[in-house]
This record gives structure tokens, sequence and C-alpha cells, in this order.
């Protein structure tokens, strides 16, 4: 595992996704999935349109080939060949010659940042536009023009990708990612690639839990998978929502809606012991899908793990492959292992010798040296677990009470039991 190579693999995968228009449905979502299929053995799934998910139903799949907006000399002025963020997703078929005035109701653009094109949609609300850079807008001059959007809206499917790795209980840890945004890359390639990657690089088995990585259009997607599977939903003990993990600020974590889920602390406990600067914001039902996950009728032990959550870039055409950084991809992975770890190894554990300090020298564990670790941190380590390994304190309760690194926990840990001094409770 090397985060800066992979870090440059997984940036090759997001610039591979970048150019396809992706929506909640269609098939920008079946080629994206198809692609993540070269890297992760996904099942696909299609729902068909009109099912019902809870108080939503699956709507109508939306496929574009092309659309433009041509002035009277037939040059294509808007052209969604140049970027996919120029027609509001959803957009309903359109051929019409209209002149400037009519036109404009139907253009958005972002008049403070003029070199930058909005992302849009209309997913529940049948109508058409086009986004374009306010500097193409002063542009356009006063006459008649050709509006052709070459899309469908029909009935069809709704298309999500999931894989399943089995670990020794049944006990799930779910990692969650939209798939609905067209050229954007923070928000949401960003999250589907570290998914992917992290599907791909799972620590070697045994394995304590089952993972499983469901890559779905935001909200109807993830309501449609919870549909199909409120049986199994009892099983998630720990699960992530992954967004904007690809831009060059610190890791923010948005705690689930309990709060102090083993998930939120195992989060917590990371990026303290990373040492890095970052940000734990409390849950809001605003965001991405942990606001499906947290619903209350739900609850599920959900968070969601972001870079920055708010960039001036956000839907816009400046989030763009620049404003991702292989670098920054290869350590939100490599958070993202850390974290497993830590919620592989929480387990309790026994003192076998309570009375007393126990002899440390004679049982060789003054000699404990991980390579390149400080044998003070591991004593420290040491003295802690054998205090605290009581049967109640897990090693994540050790390493929050203690201060010291869940890595010299679960080191320490590692050499108690073989010195017999430890047992699992
Ligand atoms: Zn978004």
């Amino acid at each position: 595992m090397n985060p800066p190579l992979l870090g440059q693999e997984m940036w090759a995968l997001l610039a591979d996704l970048y150019p396809i228009c992706r929506s909640i449905t269609g098939d920008g979502v079946r080629a994206t999935l198809r692609r993540l299929q070269a890297h992760v053995p996904l099942t696909i799934h299609e729902v068909p349109t009109g099912t019902s998910v809870f108080d939503w139903s699956v709507p109508k799949e939306w496929n574009i080939r092309d659309a433009y907006v041509k002035d009277s000399r037939g040059t294509r002025v808007i052209d969604f060949r140049e970027s996919n963020l120029h027609v509001i997703s959803y957009s309903v078929p359109v051929r019409r010659r209209m002149a400037l005035a009519e036109l404009k109701g139907h253009l958005f653009t972002l008049p403070e940042h003029p070199d930058w094109i909005p992302n849009r949609t209309s997913y529940y609300d049948e109508s058409w536009g086009f986004c374009l850079r306010h500097t193409r807008l002063l542009e356009l001059e006063d006459g008649d023009y050709d509006v052709c959007i070459d899309s469908s809206l029909e009935d069809g499917n709704l298309t999500y990708g999931e894989y399943y790795v089995p670990g020794s209980s049944t006990d799930e840890v779910l990692f969650s990612a939209h798939v609905c945004h067209p050229s954007l890359a923070n928000d949401n390639l960003s999250g589907i690639v570290v998914a992917a990657f992290l599907a791909k690089h799972l620590p070697p088995p045994p394995r304590r839990y089952s993972y499983r990585f469901l890559f779905a259009p935001a909200t109807i997607g993830a309501l449609t998978w919870l549909h199909f599977n409120e049986s199994r939903l009892p099983r998630i003990r720990h699960g992530l929502v992954f967004t904007c993990l690809g831009d060059a600020g610190g890791h923010t974590y948005k705690q689930s809606r309990r709060g102090d889920a083993e998930i939120d602390r195992a989060v917590k406990v990371t990026l303290r012991d990373q040492g890095t600067p970052h940000r734990i914001v409390p849950f809001a039902p605003s965001g991405y899908d942990e606001r499906q996950f947290c619903s209350p009728g739900f609850n599920l032990p959900v968070g969601c793990l972001m870079r920055s959550p708010q960039y001036p870039e956000y839907h816009t055409s400046a989030d763009d492959l620049d404003l991702v950084q292989p670098q920054a991809l290869g350590a939100s992975l490599a958070t993202c292992l850390e974290v497993i770890d830590v919620l592989e190894h929480d387990r309790r554990y026994m003192n076998q010798s309570p009375y007393g300090e126990p002899q440390l020298g004679r049982r060789g564990l003054y000699h404990l040296r991980e390579r390149g670790g400080p044998t003070a941190a591991e004593l420290l380590a040491i003295k802690w677990v054998l205090n605290l390994s009581d049967g109640k304190h897990s090693l994540l309760d050790i390493a929050e009470r203690s201060g010291c690194q869940f890595r010299y926990v679960k080191t320490a840990t590692a050499a108690l039991v073989d010195s017999g001094l430890l047992k699992e409770a």
C-alpha cells in the first residue's frame, strides 16, 4: 500500500470518469459503473421507473445525446459537446427557434464568477434550460436562436452498483458514494474513486467485518437501496459517506446523527492521531446521503468523510481536474484504511495479572520497539492497556482516555497477548 502511487492511479481513474454525463438515471451512470467494474467486481442493479421507495418513486430515465443553441449564422454559441454542464440535468427534449428575450428565461449564469458554468438540475420538475459562462451570455446578440436538446425522458430504470465483501461476521461496514454528478471532479468523482480503491485495497483477510460498497445516485439511489435492504439494516454497525475527498483542504468529518457512534469515535481518534489540521462537525440534515441513512426511521451509525465541505468551485465547471490532487486522494484512502484498522481491532481484553503492575522486564516487554516508534510511547500504551483492560474498556476507549495513538495501543495489546498478560474478554 503506497498512498502517493495509488493517488496517481486514483487521479487517472477520476480523469477517465470525468467526461461522462451522469445524472440520477441513465446511460452515464451505467457507463460509470461499468468502468468501475475494471477495478471492483460491482453488481449492477436496475430498478424500474415508478417503483415506490418510501415517500418517493423512481423517476423516469433521462438520457441525452446532444444539445446546443445556434445563432442565426448557425454557430453553436452554447454547445453540450464542449461541456455537459451546459444543459440542465433532466431537461426535457426541445427543438425550437426563439428570440433571445424568450431564450434568456432558460439561461443560467454565475455573475459573481463570470467564467464558470454553473451546475443545475431539474430532476422532479419537467422543464429545460442551459447553463453558461456569464461572459458568454453578455456576448449574445439580439435575434433568433435555434434551440435543440436531444434528450429523452421515458420509463426506464434507476441504476446503482454494489459490492459486498464477506468477513468473519455478518456485521457490516457500509461505504457509500453518489454517482449522479456530470463533469464535476471533487463533488462527486473523488468520493467514487476513494470508495473504489478502498474496495480494492481492503486489508487482507481474516477480516472481522463484512464490507459493503454502494455506488448510487444521491437521495433517490440511497433510498432505493434502503428500501430493498431493510431486513439487512440491523447488521450495519458502521458506515461512511464519501464526498469531496480530493481537494487540498484538511479532512472534515461530519458525525452521524447519533454523534457518539463507534464510527464517530474511530474517525475522531484517527484524525487526532494523524496530527494534521481537521474539523469534526455535528450531524445536520443537509449534505449528502447521510441524510437518508441518518433519517429518524433508520438512524444508522453513518457519518460523512470529506475534505473541504464548502468551496467556491462547488457545483460549477471550476470543480475540475485541477482542483483534485493525487496526493489528497491517496491521503484520503490512507485515512479510510486507518479507520478500518481501528474498527477491526477495537476489542475488549482482560488483564491476567491485575493485582499490582506485572513485571514487564521479566517478559521482555521493555524491549518492545515498533520500527521507528518511540519506546516511551509504546511503554505508556502498555501501561494504559494493562490498567484499563478490565473487560469493560475497548482499545478505542483506551486510546481516547489515554491520549495514546491507536497504533501504539494496538501493538501494545498484541505484545501483551503474546506474553500471556492479556486475553480477549
Ligand atoms: Zn453535489
